[in-house]
Order: C-alpha cells, then structure tokens, then sequence
C-alpha cells in the first residue's frame, strides 16, 4: 500500500476529507505545540488556545489550504507556522514594540552582513536565543551572539531612537513585512532544501548567498525552511489515543475498521 504523505493530506483536506485532517492532527498537532511553545511561552498555560487556533485553522473560510499547496512537507511546516501565528494573533494580538524598526532601515544599517549572518540575526526575530539559532544553523551558539551584537551596533548608528535587541522586539511586524516583499528573482524553495541537505555546488551556492545577502523575503523564507526542518526532527506523531479528543473536536470521525473483502463487493 502507497504510504499517505504530506502531500496528500494537503489535497485531502483541501477537499474537506476526514483522511486528510486525521493526518493533520497526527502528524501536525505536536509541530503546533512546538510553535505555541517557541513563540508563546507566556500563553502556555491556556489549555484551550491550542483547540481555539485548530478550530480556526480548520474553518472553511481558513487560507491554510486555500491556495495550491507546497511541493513538500518541510515548505508546508513554513507555511504553517505562518497561518498558526496568524491565528494566535488573532486570538489575542501581541503588543506593539516601544521603539519600531522596519525592512527599510534594516537594509540600510545591515549592509555589510552576509547571508548566514542575516539569518542568525533574523532568527533573533523568530524568537530564537543563540543558543537555539546556533543549533538550528549548525553553528557556535558564540558566533550568533558576536554576530547579533555586531548587527545592534550597527543599527545604533543608524537609528534616532535605539536600544538593544530590536530585532527580536520588533519580529512579528518584521516577518510580515518581508513576507510580503518576495519578487521574481526570489529563489524556489529547492534552494533552501538544498542547501540545508548538503546537495548544492559551490557556485550555486555562491549565488544563493549573493541573493540572499540583499533579500529579506528569501532569508525569512530560508529560516521558516529550517524552522521547519528542527521541528520535524524534533517532534513525533500522537498516538491514536492522543488523537482521539481532537477527531471528536474537529467533528472527524476515527478511521473506520477495514471491512471484510465480501462486504466492501456487496456494499451497493
Ligand atoms: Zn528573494
């Protein structure tokens, strides 16, 4: 038998297939709790957070399946680490940072970093300490500290108002705007993947980095790509029992027990 994939799950519940939302809650549920606990610490002890954002992901009108899906399932864990933070917002809306930066003068005092330190620096706004950016890229979690505070001195010489880590302060509004900036010399996903498992050339290489050295969507893109890429690793699928509260949640019912063969050839 075809094993179910990623893949068709996104077809699935495109659909609106019970299969399709089984996979989801087994496989994606514990990548959720990762996300939750990564982003929203504080929130954590809201038992019923997690239900609500799954309840609104799973509404009909939600954009998580709206557009044709990704080609693979670490580029659908970046997607949906964007819908997931979406809905948390829309649960209750993080504040606001006191000092604001945007793309613009980030471009500006940023300039002279490479593209694998634009991603220890970006990693700082996707809430992750040097130690966890460090284990994400494979690097010395010193690196992304000297590198970080390189990164805020630079920015202070630019700025009017300044105080350390804006960066991490001002993530939310940062990730957002770089989203939206993609244009069509963007790079395909396959070039992230690729460069995360070791199979590209020097000089593919070299031209990612020169790409990515002057755009934020695609260092957004890339650290949603690795994100995406630890979470998986570090999390497993939930046992059926574990599934069963959020089947009977999202109105899915529990697989059914395969029939016997003469039933399933006399079933009409
Ligand atoms: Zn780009």
């Amino acid at each position: 038998m075809a094993i179910y994939t990623c893949l068709d799950m996104i077809r699935d519940c495109r659909e609106n297939k019970p299969e399709g939302w089984r996979y989801l809650v087994t496989r994606y549920v514990p990548v959720m709790r990762y996300l939750l606990g990564q982003y929203y610490g504080a929130r954590s002890g809201d038992p019923k957070l997690l239900e609500r954002v799954l309840m609104k992901l799973r509404d009909p009108g939600s954009a998580l399946f709206a557009a044709p899906g990704p080609g693979t399932e670490r580029e659908f864990v970046a997607d949906l680490r964007q819908h997931f933070l979406a809905a948390v917002e829309s649960d209750q809306a993080s504040g606001r940072p006191e000092i604001p930066l945007d793309l613009e003068v980030m471009t500006a005092a940023l300039e002279p970093l490479t593209a694998t330190e634009r991603q220890m620096l970006w990693l700082q706004g996707m809430t992750y300490t040097h130690a966890a950016a460090a284990k994400l890229m494979n690097l010395e979690p010193s690196t992304v500290q000297k590198l970080r505070e390189r990164s805020d001195e630079l920015l202070r010489q630019k700025m009017d108002q300044w105080k350390p880590g804006l960066v991490a302060s001002n993530g939310l509004a940062l990730g957002a705007e770089a989203a939206l900036a993609g244009g069509k010399d963007c790079l395909p996903a396959k070039a992230f993947l690729d460069t995360i498992d070791g199979r590209i050339t020097w000089s593919r290489k070299q031209d990612y980095e020169s790409h990515l050295a002057q755009c934020w969507h695609c260092v957004d893109r890339f650290s949603r790509i690795r994100e995406g890429d630890f979470a998986l690793r570090e999390t497993k699928a939930l046992s059926p029992e574990e599934c069963a509260p959020w089947f009977e949640l999202l109105g899915v019912p529990e697989e059914r027990k395969e029939k016997p063969i003469w039933r399933k050839v006399f079933a009409r």
